[in-house]
């Protein structure tokens, strides 16, 4: 017998616990005539609603079905973290709570790795129909621009649902960062990847945990983790003013000497601006090295991604 195990992550969910459930265990047929059984890893990420006890129910009913349960809300990347250290599968599938990753593709990534030789298939949603504008705006642009920062692919609408098998999911948990972005991680690790396609499903029940903020700060986490452009950025700004410096220098001497500025008053408008400008960028510059600094800096503490205050 095979084992395909389910990640979940989940956090304020108790909506949806349910739903999942019952439209996972669709596809247990399937799976029953392939020899294959199921093990469902809910990670509750710190919610302080009724996730927890709901996941208890099912799991007196059924003995698939796994919690562990965190001791605060450590965000998503650490629940898919916590779930791939933890499953015993030799299949390995990470997918929302809300159903918006369809439990019904899980057929055919099945077959996908288990019959065409894939290591892992991944989702993308090919449109973002139901979300707010701005941020499919602001989504769009991360990702070209973080495809020009990294060698790394990031896919534009690529969602975390993937069924991987057990070399992938191995590969993955080498990758031991505090940092972690997984959509950059997915990609790095290599391996023979299908990508499916869906159209965006809105979510059932509940309200996304991601304000735009979150997601600002996750875009900035995850051009930090797959690329130090910024860095080079910086350093060639610093270039660049020393060459106009250079260049307004001989222009000042070569005036000095010729139409000559007696009183040496003109221009201090313009210098003004200068200096408020070139100090602007410096400071800029070391903000975006303080930032990878403070990466660093979390990085060197080793810390743990997530502590477990119960498991089941
Ligand atoms: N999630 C989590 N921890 C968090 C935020 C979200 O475990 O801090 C889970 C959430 O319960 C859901 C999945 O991650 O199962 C995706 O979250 P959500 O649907 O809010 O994101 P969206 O689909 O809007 O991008
Ligand atoms: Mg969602």
């Amino acid at each position: 017998m095979g084992l395909l195990s389910v990640i979940v992550p989940c956090f304020n969910e108790q909506e949806n616990i349910f739903d999942f459930y019952n439209e996972l265990m669709k596809n247990e047929e399937f799976f029953k005539g392939q020899g294959v059984d199921f093990e469902l890893l809910f990670i509750d990420d710190g919610s302080t609603d009724k996730t927890v006890s709901n996941v208890k129910e099912l799991i007196a009913k059924d003995k698939r079905v796994h919690l562990i349960s965190f001791s605060r809300n450590f965000g998503k990347e650490a629940a898919m973290y916590a779930g791939l250290n933890c499953a015993k599968g030799d299949y390995v599938a990470i997918m929302d709570c809300d159903l918006q990753d369809p439990p019904a593709l899980l057929p055919e990534m099945y077959r996908a790795i288990a019959q065409e030789g894939y290591d892992s298939v991944a989702t993308r949603r090919v449109n973002r129909k139901g979300e707010p504008p701005i941020r499919s705006f602001f989504a769009r642009k991360f990702y070209k621009l973080i495809n020009k920062m990294t060698k790394t692919e990031i896919v534009d609408g690529a969602r975390d649902y993937r069924l991987m098998s057990r070399k992938f999911v191995d590969a993955i948990l080498s990758m031991k960062e505090y940092n972690r972005f997984s959509k950059g991680i997915f990609g790095w690790v290599g391996f023979k990847n299908k990508w499916l396609e869906f159209e965006n499903i809105e979510r059932k029940k509940g309200e996304t945990k991601w304000s735009f903020w979150k997601l600002f700060a996750y875009a900035i986490d995850g051009i930090m983790a797959f690329s130090t452009a910024p860095l080079a950025i910086a350093s060639f700004l610093g270039l660049f003013f020393c060459v106009v410096a250079f260049i307004f220098i001989i222009l000042i001497i070569i005036r000095q000497q010729t139409v000559g500025d007696p009183h040496n008053l003109v221009g201090w408008a313009s210098m003004a601006c200068i200096i408020l400008f070139v100090s602007g960028v410096q400071l800029f510059c070391v903000g975006v090295v303080g930032q990878y600094l403070s990466k660093a800096y979390l990085e060197v503490k080793q810390r743990p991604l997530y502590i477990v205050k119960e498991e089941l």
